[in-house]
């Protein structure tokens, strides 16, 4: 798995949407990467703020968008 792979697939692993051999293949990947292993982890946190602050699972597409923008991402 290269990295627009696994970043593609980044969303549908945090929502556990993935067959285990896709799950064991971006673990892999996020093992290996460090670029993509912080963008997971970054995606982890903002779902934990917003399921704290609001009680939704995802930012509404224009925040997602600007705090991509600040930390230099996608
Ligand atoms: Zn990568």
């Amino acid at each position: 798995m290269n990295c627009t792979e696994a970043v593609e697939k980044l969303w549908q692993y945090l929502d556990r949407e993935l067959d285990s051999d896709t799950v064991a293949e971006i673990e892999r990947h996020l093992q290996e990467c460090r670029d993509c292993f912080s963008k997971a982890e970054f995606e982890r946190h903002l779902r934990l703020i917003l399921r704290r602050s609001c009680g939704c699972e995802q930012a509404p597409p224009e925040l997602r968008a600007r705090l991509h923008r600040l930390l230099g991402m996608f």
